[in-house]
């Protein structure tokens, strides 16, 4: 039998984990990036148990593990630097199955691309869908070099997909948050320091060690779509977060002002009627962009492209049956973590003081007398597990049983 072929557009988080799960099963891949060069933004992406449990099933959690450094112990602070609530790395462990781990996004891509065939991305290809397909015609996408046929596409083209936008015209799209954001990585200018999450009043900072000794550090704040720094950026962190609890300063003093990445926070709160049409599925944050508030948007893809080739391995029903099936698993849990990660940002972006010393006095209390209470935000998303177990243990099931047969 021919080797079914896929053609992935985007080569983010969503896209390369496709390929690689997909090529594990026996697709052949080809993914097309619009970016010149796979050069990942320069900043930190945590993976809770979750994504980890996805990651196991192509064989690459440990690696992953391994690269990364531990994020579960800190825990919240007030700008002023007092604790409001303390987190446990190993009471997260115990409660999801597994630490919370933070990695450089390159790290995580380079690892990725690096299971990858020799020439299957493509970069400096600024794909689109020409045609859906559906069960008696194949899939259509126009690349740089005319059009190319495909058993199954998957649109990994991330927030403002138009993979998106062919397969589904009327739906609005994502809409601004209402915050944006700015992460830079940083060489490590502090002694040693608690990794902590710090809110303020409609503004939030992250200090974060990367496993190598430098530092990932993130912010975010209420402001209108579209607004920049009329200087620099770093300048605009000075502005607003300049006067906060150390490290804060620290870092900031050691910034370089062009590494600063700030992106506006955009989110779908309306859901897509599906996650594929025809022989096209949509994967990651062209599917539920999410706001980051639980740091879920990249777990989220990872989980996706696992789910995809899962339903789509060979020995499974037509693509057709395997997408619809895809739709079932992740429309309703990405539209709940969609809507968790929405409830969750309310709760930094409060501005008036009452309420904000309500919120902090709120959660000290539960940090202090039910310290699980801050954990259970995560159940149900952690605590995920994949629908099949890792490849490894798949092929030996199979080998045993074809020996029984003999
Ligand atoms: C401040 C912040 C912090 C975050 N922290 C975390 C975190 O800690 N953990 C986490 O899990 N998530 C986090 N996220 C969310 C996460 O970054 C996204 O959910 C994730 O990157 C989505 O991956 P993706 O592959 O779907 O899309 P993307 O990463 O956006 O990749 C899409 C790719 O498609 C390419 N592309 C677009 N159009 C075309 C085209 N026409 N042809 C070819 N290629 C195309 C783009 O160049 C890009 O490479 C954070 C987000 C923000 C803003």
């Amino acid at each position: 039998m021919e080797q079914p072929h896929a053609v992935i557009v985007g080569a983010g988080i969503g896209g390369l984990t496709a390929a690689v799960a997909l090529h594990r099963t026996g697709w052949r891949v080809t993914v097309l990036e619009r970016a010149a060069s796979l050069e990942p933004v320069g900043a930190g992406i945590s993976l809770a148990p979750n994504a980890q449990r996805a990651l196991d099933v192509i064989g690459l959690g440990d690696e992953v593990r391994a690269l990364a450094a531990w994020q579960g112990d800190g825990g919240l602070r007030a700008p002023g630097g007092r604790w409001l609530s303390r987190t446990d790395s190993d009471a997260a462990a115990r409660r999801f199955g597994g630490p919370l781990v933070l990695l450089h996004r390159a790290t995580l891509a380079g690892l990725l691309s690096s299971r990858l065939p020799d020439g299957a991305i493509r970069t400096g290809e600024d794909a689109s869908l020409a045609d859906p397909g559906d069960a008696g015609r194949p899939a259509v996408v126009t690349a740089s070099d005319g059009e190319i046929e495909a058993d199954l596409v998957v649109g990994a083209d991330g927030i403002h997909s138009a993979v998106r936008r062919a397969l589904f015209p009327g739906h609005p799209g994502p809409a601004y948050a209402g915050f944006t954001t700015w992460r830079v990585v940083t060489p490590a200018p502090v002694g040693p320091f608690a990794p902590h999450e710090t809110w303020g009043r409609g503004r939030l900072w992250g200090t974060q060690p990367l496993k190598d000794g430098r530092i990932y550090a993130y912010a975010a704040a209420l402001a209108p779509a579209g607004s920049r720094a009329p200087d620099d950026e770093k300048a605009e962190l000075l502005r607003r977060f300049g006067t906060w609890h150390a490290p804060v300063p620290g870092i900031l003093a050691a910034i370089t002002p062009g590494d600063v990445l700030r992106h506006d926070v955009h989110h779908m709160t309306d859901p897509l009627p599906a996650h594929h049409r025809g022989r096209t599925a949509l994967v990651g944050d062209a599917a539920h962009a999410m706001a980051p508030s639980l740091g879920q948007g990249g777990n989220q893809a990872i989980e996706d492209a696992v789910v995809l080739a899962h339903h789509l391995a060979s020995g499974r029903p037509d693509t057709a049956s395997a997408l619809a099936a895809y739709t079932r698993d992740r429309l309703p849990r990405t539209t709940a973590v969609v809507r968790r990660s929405a409830s969750a940002a309310r709760l930094f972006m409060l501005t008036a003081a009452p309420a904000v010393a309500l919120r902090d006095v709120g959660i000290a209390a539960v940090s202090r007398f039910a310290p699980g209470a801050l954990l259970r935000g995560f159940d149900g998303i952690a605590d995920w597990r994949p629908p099949v177990r890792t490849y490894a243990a798949q092929t030996e099931r199979t080998n045993r049983t074809s020996q029984e047969a003999q």
